[in-house]
């Protein structure tokens, strides 16, 4: 029988894809290189274009694995300390409507 780490990435795996070509790890290879205390890393080699990558997952019990490498924060843009530029005013908006409402042309004359 397959290791229970193992298994549970393997059961996983087709919701990510390889960081080079893009394709699904559904069909990579999954290997145990090491496992010390509640920590173990999986060599995984994509089935692809066999990009191979470690991940160090750390887990505190068979269901709360937490794959360290996979679930990287991304901050959200709207957590940005500054937005750049200032905002736009109603009365900028109000200009280009009037502008954009009397124009009679080509959309690609508004450009340059
Ligand atoms: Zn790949």
């Amino acid at each position: 029988m397959d290791d229970p780490i193992l298994e549970f990435l393997r059961s996983q795996s087709h919701n990510y894809r390889c960081r080079v070509c893009g394709s699904s790890h559904k069909g990579s290879q999954l290997r145990k290189i090491g496992q010390q205390n509640n920590k173990v890393v999986v060599q995984v080699t994509c089935g692809r274009c066999r990009d191979s990558f470690m991940l160090h997952i750390q887990f505190a019990g068979a269901l709360s694995a937490e794959v360290e490498e996979v679930t990287a924060v991304v901050p959200s843009p709207r957590d940005a300390e500054e937005i750049e530029g200032d905002p736009v005013t109603h009365d900028e908006v109000l200009d280009a409507h009037q502008r954009l409402a009397g124009f009679q042309g080509k959309l690609t004359d508004l450009i340059g």
